[in-house]
């Protein structure tokens, strides 16, 4: 995919000039850059001053894998969001609405959680973070040789418990089945014009499930996204023009 100029991506929006569009943000990699620590990825003054501006002009949603408590505590409650890919939505009104079976899959969460102790011990460096309706177990610390052995341990998690298997870069995620993006933002969209940003490949769903809507991808490399941006910086420059 060719990378394009912020100006060039504005100059095809407003040629499009859809009404009453609907901004769909991811958040990692999106607007804020991508950290060795995820869980210090507060956001600096300059994005919160952009999305302020962006949310007053536009209907706006975050939209991330992290949990709800996790975005919250990052962008305070001023913002919609959709966090767990989807299967949370939570306005900037105070309601906030699970998908079905929610809070089974939560509680499935929790027990295997309550049983990290036996994944220290069988995979020495594995972090398990338990993301209130999803587990990820990181592999950044974890011998290799032991890689494919706590895949297909999680895996086997995932069987047992009906929980959906999604292998990421350096991570093995469990997650709600049959959540994604894509779903989410069409289910908010119903028909709707939207620009939809992402970087990465949760956020491809949502280019492909709303195939009608102004997508951008940031970074180089394949997507289904209509447009490429270079990173989250050269975003900031389209949203403070937008
Ligand atoms: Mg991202």
């Amino acid at each position: 995919m060719v990378l394009q100029k912020a100006s060039e991506i504005l100059i095809e929006f407003r040629k499009i000039s859809p009404q009453d569009p609907i901004i769909f943000l991811d958040y990692d990699g999106t607007l804020v850059p991508i950290i060795k620590n995820p869980e210090e990825s507060y956001p600096d003054q300059q994005i919160m001053n952009i999305l302020e501006r962006i949310k007053r002009k536009y209907d706006t949603y975050i939209v991330t894998g992290r949990s709800l408590r996790e975005i919250r505590e990052f962008m305070g409650g001023d913002f919609n969001v959709l966090a767990l890919h989807g299967a949370v939505k939570s306005l900037d009104d105070g309601t906030t609405d699970f998908v079905k079976d929610y809070q089974k899959y939560r509680e499935i969460c929790d027990s295997i959680y309550s049983r990290r102790e036996e994944f220290f011990n069988q995979y020495p460096g594995v972090q398990i973070i338990n993301k209130d309706g999803g587990l990820v177990f990181t592999k950044w610390h974890v011998p290799e040789q032991l890689f494919d052995k706590l895949t297909a341990e999680v895996k086997n998690l995932s069987l047992a418990t009906g929980m959906e298997l999604y292998l990421g870069k350096m991570i093995v995620e469990l997650r709600i089945p049959g959540v994604n993006k894509g779903k989410a933002i069409r289910g908010i969209r119903n028909g709707r014009p939207a620009m939809i940003v992402g970087d990465d490949l949760t956020d491809e769903d949502a280019y492909r499930e709303n195939p009608d809507a102004f997508s951008i991808h940031i970074g180089d490399g394949p997507t289904a996204a209509k447009h490429s941006l270079g990173n989250y910086l050269e975003l900031r420059g389209l949203l403070t023009e937008l």
